[in-house]
């Protein structure tokens, strides 16, 4: 049996494909150490199951309206005014399954086939796969270790053309851990919003910025608004990636073509996730400082374990709970004497010897490093990065 012809143009999601291939070793009684999965590994606060379980009781259990409960967008315009500083109206806002949803029914609702749609790397796995699917073009921009995996204005001017629709910001970054400073920001926006092109702020992470550069959202200077959608979600923030909930704010017309890709294709997002969303929204995340603390913790660790290991190239991460190491230095080594002559083989080396699931920096545009979620308990950690610098050790 054939399928359709867009199956060759994308790639499966690596980072699901390898947080499988960890949880089925795993349960071939395999002890693997997974830092593969980017999710919070905490459960879901006890005040958000709660409020779920009312939900339920409370008979939350038919269709929703297709873009989101009005007391969520509520609460969401409410969070929006007061972290961000900007005026969202409810319906700017789409709410959707998840942030990942949000994103593919943004791009769907923008491009037309050709469309180029700049994307820094390292990026997020699905961003060009999702463009590709949309029948637009990603325009990679690649940046490396030396500038914190940020890329410059400069940049950004050489590569727009007469086709350009959209540049897509990450930050901070799934994998990078980069996070950019708001004057940063501001200039990259300046140079999408002279050239009348639309930004994507990916902001997943937001809650999780660990070196004090606050976190910057371009829609709140009015001169960008009008060009910027913004992306975030509960599922990082609030630990609660099974739930499914994202959003996107900006530009109504937009929205609404969003939202009818959306009728389409999933209807409203679940009813009960949804009024689970609406208490995780309305408290923000001052109750959830205990995880907080504890990704600064293993951060720490992580970042420091493995600055000190051979070969390892690698700045600190301001934000999200993934570091990104550059391992450049390591091809054209060898391991039990055959050569190690890409990042993909020593992946493949680290969970078959070592028994360490990470992601293979190719996934996400940047094929000379890895990365690896810190997202795990403290002994993980502790036994990963030791195993870890054993794998590197063992290189000649
Ligand atoms: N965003 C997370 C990650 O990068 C979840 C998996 C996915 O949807 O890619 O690991």
């Amino acid at each position: 049996m054939q399928g359709a012809q867009r199956l060759d143009k994308i790639h499966e999601s690596q980072t699901l494909a390898i947080t499988a291939k960890a949880a089925a070793l795993k349960r071939q009684g395999i002890k693997v150490l997974s830092l593969s999965a980017g999710e919070p590994d905490f459960d879901t606060p006890a005040y958000i199951q709660e409020a779920a379980f009312d939900a339920i009781r409370a008979g939350y259990t038919h269709y929703t309206p297709n873009n989101g409960l009005p007391e969520l967008k509520d609460a969401i315009v409410k969070k929006f005014r007061e972290e961000n500083g900007i005026d969202f109206k409810p319906e700017e806002i789409l709410v959707s399954n998840g942030g990942k949803h949000s994103i593919a029914n943004f791009f769907f609702a923008v491009l037309n086939p050709g469309d180029e749609v700049i994307i820094p790397a390292p990026y997020w796995v699905s961003y060009p796969e999702m463009v590709k699917l949309a029948e637009g073009v990603p325009v990679i921009l690649p940046a490396g270790w030396e500038t914190n995996f940020k890329i410059s204005p400069d940049q950004l001017k050489k590569a727009i053309t007469s086709k350009t629709r959209v540049l897509v910001l990450n930050s901070p970054s799934n994998p990078t851990g980069s996070v950019y400073t708001p004057d940063e920001i501001r200039a990259l926006c300046q140079v999408a919003v002279d050239h009348e092109i639309l930004v994507l702020s990916d902001e997943i992470y937001e809650h999780l910025i660990f070196d004090g550069t606050p976190h910057f959202c371009p829609a709140s200077v009015p001169e960008f608004k009008p060009w910027v959608f913004v992306v975030n979600g509960v599922s990082k923030s609030f630990a609660m990636t099974g739930w499914r909930i994202g959003y996107l704010a900006g530009n109504k017309t937009i929205i609404d073509g969003a939202a009818k890709i959306q009728s389409q294709m999933t209807s409203n997002a679940c009813s009960v996730s949804q009024k689970a969303a609406v208490e995780a929204i309305s408290k923000g995340v001052g109750p959830l400082n205990y995880m907080f603390k504890e990704f600064e913790k293993r951060r720490k660790f992580v970042f420091e374990s493995m600055s000190a290991m051979p070969y390892v190239n690698l700045k600190a991460p301001g934000g999200a709970f993934y570091v990104f190491p550059d391992l450049s230095r390591i091809i054209g080594k060898s391991y039990k004497g055959a050569p190690v002559t890409t990042i993909n083989q020593f992946c493949e080396i680290l969970i078959s010897d070592f028994r360490i699931a990470a992601v293979p920096g190719d996934a996400f545009g940047a094929p000379l490093s890895l990365r690896i979620s810190y997202a795990t308990s403290m002994e993980v950690l502790e036994d990963a990065m030791t195993q870890f610098k054993s794998a590197l050790e063992s290189l000649e």
